[in-house]
């Protein structure tokens, strides 16, 4: 007998019929004589419609009330799909994630999990119940919920898993698995079998939205293999775990991402510190910048560019113009871009991987304006309207097309 994970998304259980369906695959799971612990996101747009919700009230909410809110979400999800069971004849129980003993701490909105008691998921999983949790939350050492931050759910999953030490752990989606990119928008995309975790981080951080990336990351820290798959064709998905076999494809994806704000300060003094000055005062309210570039300086002065999440872009400009180093010099925020990156490990011993790409977005006369490369992905910022076109045509450049 093992024990098996399963996680289904918004999507797998967003009406009746899916929920039903949900149901089947996991007491035909249990029938084969496996004990499972299931977990739930929010029926379909349900965490957005709560966002919105709140919105119409107060645009600005204290984020403990937030995380109050949004873990109605899976409150939800989670006793429908144990009255679906029941219904089909099965023990069941479901628990929220304060009952499964997620204990997280106090980031609210984008809360970590520091530890799962598992004494009430073993004692319901010794008693042959089917456990079926709410993912994305926990609660914080003042017993408050707690949220894990869009797209949690998978860590809880992955969480779980690695707790109970669980023989399986299955991520269910609406895709059939992990594709070379987006399938809904590339018709050439190829299904992955397998994929490696930092494969998996690098495209999950870099746009690809199958798996959320700290999800993976905490799936390669305890050396949980995952299996995505479909719950709604039954065929075999992919597989994320430390080493694959060799495949001849040198890219695993190409992936964008439009959440991206270019800040560039031009003719700024070319001392020492500048940078400094510039990425602590960003540092000190917690901006992540991504992609870095400073000009060679030329006549005592340089220029800066870098890039953060559109959510960041005004935040950011409005504590540069605070500085000191940067009185009276000019600041932009552009939002109009988007990031396009090529991902895999086969580069690393393959030489020509970025001309090959640069190739491809040249025959299409695209403009990239910042470049940046790690050992297994490479990333160019271009204009948004542009990002499709350049997904298509780098794709087609990497992918061999049956
Ligand atoms: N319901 C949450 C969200 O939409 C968590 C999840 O889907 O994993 O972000
Ligand atoms: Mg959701």
């Amino acid at each position: 007998m093992a024990l098996i994970v399963q996680k289904f998304g918004g999507s797998s259980v967003a009406d009746a019929a899916r929920v039903m369906n949900v149901a089947r695959i996991v007491t035909d799971t249990y029938k084969a004589g496996n004990d499972v612990v299931v977990v739930v996101s929010a029926q379909g747009d349900t965490t957005d419609d709560l966002i919105e919700k709140a919105k119409e009230i107060n645009l600005n909410p204290a984020k403990r009330e937030m995380d109050q809110l949004l873990a109605a979400g899976e409150q939800i999800s989670i006793s429908l799909l144990a009255m679906a069971i029941e219904k089909l004849g099965f023990p069941v129980i479901s628990l929220l994630g304060w009952q499964a003993g997620f204990n997280t701490n106090s980031v609210y909105g984008a809360a970590r999990i520091k530890n799962i008691k598992t004494n009430r998921l073993n004692a319901e999983i010794s008693k042959h119940n089917i456990v079926v949790v709410a993912g994305f939350q926990g609660i914080n050492r003042y017993d408050d919920l707690t949220t894990l931050g869009r797209g949690g759910s998978d860590t809880s999953a992955v969480a779980i898993a690695a707790a109970l030490h669980a023989d399986k752990c299955q991520i269910f989606t609406d895709v059939e698995g992990v594709y070379t990119a987006d399938p809904r928008k590339i018709p050439g995309a190829k299904k992955l079998n397998e994929i490696t975790y930092d494969e998996m981080l690098e495209l999950a951080t870099l746009g690809a939205q199958v798996l959320n990336n700290r999800s993976v990351e905490m799936a390669k820290k305890y050396s949980v293999e995952l299996e995505v798959l479909s719950s709604l064709n039954p065929v075999p998905g992919t597989i994320v775990k430390e080493k694959v076999k060799m495949e001849k494809m040198l890219i695993r994806g190409v992936t964008k991402d439009a959440d991206v704000a270019l800040i560039s300060v031009v003719g700024l003094d070319d001392n020492p510190g500048v940078a400094f000055k510039v990425f602590a005062k960003l540092a000190q309210k917690n901006i992540n910048v991504d992609i870095i570039l400073q000009s060679v300086g030329r006549n005592g002065t340089k220029d800066l560019t870098f890039t953060v999440s559109k959510e960041n872009g005004p935040l950011a400009v409005s504590l540069l113009e605070e500085l000191s180093v940067i009185d009276g010099k000019k600041i932009s925020c552009k939002t109009n871009v988007a990031k396009v990156s090529v991902v895999g490990a086969g580069m690393e011993s393959h030489p020509g991987t970025a001309s090959k790409m640069f190739e491809a977005l040249y025959a299409q006369n695209i403009n990239i304006q910042m470049i940046s490369t790690s050992e297994i992905k490479i990333s160019v910022i271009i204009d948004a309207e542009e990002a499709d076109r350049a997904v298509a045509a780098v794709h087609n450049a990497f992918i061999p097309q049956d």
